[in-house]
């Protein structure tokens, strides 16, 4: 059997929930489906998830709900309508907002989105709708309940008919509702597809597969065939914001293999994601690059810091009693400079360089914001000679500055800080340097 999770693209109109009814007819093993909320319609359009999180800042602002409800009612109503679906969505709708009005949580709302998408689906594929509620459990400390939520969802299998569940939470023990991160229904379909012990989970989104690099940045990117869970962790994880990063953990295991299709040209094969793609072909030591911005470096220097025991752990001890983590930490005899997000230091910047000064007394400490992350990311790509070379040699000629490299104790990636302002171009420059 196989799960099939359809993204908020493939959600977003009624012409591709068309679509996605005949790509599930098309294939009498799609008995599992998992589904986002209606995403963006048009460049500049709101996803639903977004008008949801407004409704709670309303709700919390006035004390209640307004405009941003109103969106969503006329969105899922007109869905509803064009699909000539007997439901009373507006019944559905006056629900979620009597929920969001009396005071429960952000989480709640932002759910709530999955919650009317699974319905609706439901309602269009003659499947039935089973709530995310009662199977994909969390633990009081908020930590995803695996075993309990195995155990639920191994239950599905004895349902004979299609079912279709919401993405993106679940419950705690107290039933209040618990999100995943943002982007979660991925993870939620990898979830469902160790439970029922799938063949493969297919993710259905609005692109050919995974790309080579960011098809917003270069075009006419190439698109991978296979990638290991391993090197799509990494570049998910860098910004390849295609798949969840968090999605490999529950299939992991079991090794089901990942296929990422595209609801609008379903006779395209994808990109399969599997545990060891060593027997594939490679047409390039690299298999993917991704980024993000957003990143700024504290760089400390003092000297004899190499014999200062004890340094490292007083500068992390700080992060620490911020709850802040790092992305990276390169470090020299004499140097450390550690990559935090700008939004983990956001409002308390100030105070962390404080602190990191009083605990470690550096005899410089330089703080660089607008930084953009480059991962450049293929199995056994730092050990083959060469590689790095031709990276920074892309780099040099493009005019790039370089302000930051880490080559990953993974042998697997290559980090590489650039200004903000070139990031664009320095993901340009290293594809076409390893695919032009
Ligand atoms: P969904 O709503 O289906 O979950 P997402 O918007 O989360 O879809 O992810 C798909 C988007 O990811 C694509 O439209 C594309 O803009 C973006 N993206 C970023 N990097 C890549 C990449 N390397 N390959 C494919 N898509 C990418
Ligand atoms: N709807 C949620 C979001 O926008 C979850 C998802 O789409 O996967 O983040
Ligand atoms: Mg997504």
């Amino acid at each position: 059997m196989k799960v099939c999770k359809f993204g908020g693209t493939s959600m977003a109109t009624a012409e591709s929930i068309r679509q996605i009814e005949t790509i599930i007819q098309s294939d009498s093993q799609r008995k599992y489906v998992v589904v986002s909320a209606p995403g963006k319609r048009f460049k500049g359009d709101t996803k639903v998830t977004d008008l949801l999180y407004a409704a709670n800042a309303e709700k919390e602002q006035f004390g209640i709900a307004g405009d941003s409800i109103e969106e969503i009612r006329e969105r899922f109503v007109a869905l509803a309508n064009e699909l000539n679906l007997e439901l009373d969505m507006d019944c559905y709708i006056d629900k979620v907002e009597e929920g969001i009005n009396c005071a429960k949580t952000a989480d709640f709302a932002a759910s709530r989105g999955e919650y009317l998408a699974a319905i609706l689906l439901a309602e269009k594929l003659g499947y039935r709708f089973i709530d995310a509620a009662d199977i994909i459990k969390f633990k009081v400390d908020g930590t995803f309940d695996a075993d309990s939520t195995n155990d639920l969802v191994k239950e599905l299998k004895s349902i004979a008919t299609g079912i279709v569940i919401p993405g993106f939470y679940g419950s705690l023990p107290d039933n209040t509702i618990k999100t995943f991160s943002r982007g979660g229904s991925d993870i939620t379909g990898a979830i469902i597809a160790r439970g029922v012990g799938a063949t493969v989970y297919e993710n259905w989104t609005d692109v050919n597969g995974f790309m080579i690099t960011d098809p917003t940045i270069v075009k006419d990117s190439k698109q991978m065939e296979v990638l290991s869970y391993e090197e799509l962790r990494e570049l998910s994880y860098m910004g390849a914001s295609v798949l969840h990063p968090d999605s490999i953990f529950p299939i992991k295991e079991d090794g089901i293999p990942i296929n990422i299709r595209n609801t609008f040209e379903p006779e395209n094969k994808g990109t399969l994601i599997i545990a060891d793609t060593s027997e594939y072909p490679k047409a390039s030591v690299v298999t993917g690059i991704a980024g993000r911005k957003g990143n700024t470096t504290i760089s400390l220097k003092k000297a004899m810091m190499n014999s200062e025991l004890g340094f490292g752990r007083r500068v992390l001890s700080v992060l620490e009693r911020y709850g802040i983590s790092f992305e990276h930490m390169p470090t020299g005899i004499d140097t450390m400079s550690i990559v935090i997000t700008e939004k983990g230091l956001n409002g308390i910047e100030q105070a962390v360089i404080n602190d990191i000064k009083n605990k470690v007394a550096p005899d410089n400490i330089e703080v660089i914001h607008s930084l953009a992350l480059i991962a450049v990311v293929g199995h056994g790509m730092a050990n083959q000679m060469g590689t790095a070379a031709k990276i920074f040699a892309a780099l040099y000629e493009a005019g790039i500055n370089v302000r930051m490299i880490d080559q990953g104790s993974s042998e697997m990636n290559i980090i590489i800080g650039v200004e903000e302002k070139d990031y664009e171009n320095a993901i340009k420059a290293i594809y076409y340097a390893f695919f032009g």
